[in-house]
């Protein structure tokens, strides 16, 4: 049953084979059950914006990052992880990915009303099929009209997933879109297999270390080098860099001497509700 399949992937963790990833087989019938799940889920507002605190080198909560939940009725709350690619698929993507836009725009609008998060940066997960929409840019553009939000306080998070289409127009896209004051993270860096001369292209302004790395950081060497590389190319192109995962002050320790500033992770606090976080 696809629904006890989702459990069982959920409990297995990251770095296990998924029964949704795309290279096993969910039946056909299992997909389209999902799919049709995800669209009653938009209808029935089934999904909540859970936010992660970003902090400096002081502690200091800088911003935050919107992790999406599907808050299912009867299964309890479902991994992004096991209806992201469904929706990437199934083309959902689009009317989720608006509904995401709209959902951390009004969000920056609530922060904007108290003096302790009214400065607050909001970064925003965006999925190479959603960036590669001709009317991506209008979509962004008109969530931040609609709301009234700030788009200097806005960060998309891209992957290196969205280099597979034409280099020009994804250029085109993000020189709109920071000609508007959005800023652009490149998530999961180091985990993608495209070449590194793109970054030299793009008006990229964050390399996020994938947690991937961070987690071994200081067992395992080869996980440090990587770290360390990606700390030193941010440095010399003058991009900020924020490390993922960070679960532990030794690891903080770690990369904070390596000279990575920014740190996002379990050890300053996990994904929550809106209310618990402004708590
Ligand atoms: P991501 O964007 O790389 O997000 C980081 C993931 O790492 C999140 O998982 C977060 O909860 C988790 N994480 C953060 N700190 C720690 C830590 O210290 N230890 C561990 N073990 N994990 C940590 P989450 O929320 O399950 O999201 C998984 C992925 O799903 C995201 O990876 C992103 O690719 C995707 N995703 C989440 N929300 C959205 C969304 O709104 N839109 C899109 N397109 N994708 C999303
Ligand atoms: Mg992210
Ligand atoms: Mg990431
Ligand atoms: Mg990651």
């Amino acid at each position: 049953r696809a629904d006890q399949a989702m459990y069982h992937a959920k409990a297995a963790g990251r770095n296990t084979l998924r029964f949704f990833d795309p290279h096993m087989q969910a039946s056909a019938a299992q997909r389209f059950a999902l799919q049709n799940e995800i669209r009653e889920a938009l209808l029935f507002n089934q999904f909540k914006l859970y936010y992660q605190p970003q902090v400096d080198r002081t502690g200091r909560i800088t911003g935050a990052e919107a992790l999406i939940r599907w808050l299912h009725p009867e299964r309890g709350m479902i991994s992004p992880m096991d209806f992201i690619p469904i929706a990437e698929e199934s083309g959902l993507i689009l009317p989720l990915g608006n509904w995401i836009l709209d959902a951390a725009c009004q969000q920056l609008i609530h922060w904007k009303q108290n003096p302790l998060t009214a400065a607050l940066t909001l970064s925003i997960n965006v999925s190479a099929r959603q960036f590669q929409q001709p009317d991506f840019v209008t979509q962004v553009l008109a969530a931040v009209t609609r709301t009234g939000a700030n788009p200097h306080q806005l960060t998309l998070e891209l992957t290196e997933s969205i280099l597979a289409t034409n280099q020009q127009d994804i250029i085109t896209k993000m020189d709109a879109l920071k000609s508007h004051g959005i800023k652009f993270s490149l998530d999961d860096f180091g985990t993608g297999y495209s070449s590194l001369s793109y970054l030299k292209r793009l008006p990229i302004n964050e390399l996020k270390i994938d947690k991937s790395f961070v987690n071994d950081i200081l067992t395992d060497p080869n996980d440090a080098a990587i770290a360390r590389m990606v700390i030193r190319l941010a440095q010399s192109m003058e991009l900020n860099v924020i490390a993922e995962g960070v679960e532990t002050q030794r690891q903080r320790d770690w990369l904070e001497q390596e000279g990575c500033l920014h740190y996002q992770g379990y050890y300053f606090g996990k994904p929550v509700g809106a209310e618990e976080f402004l708590r």
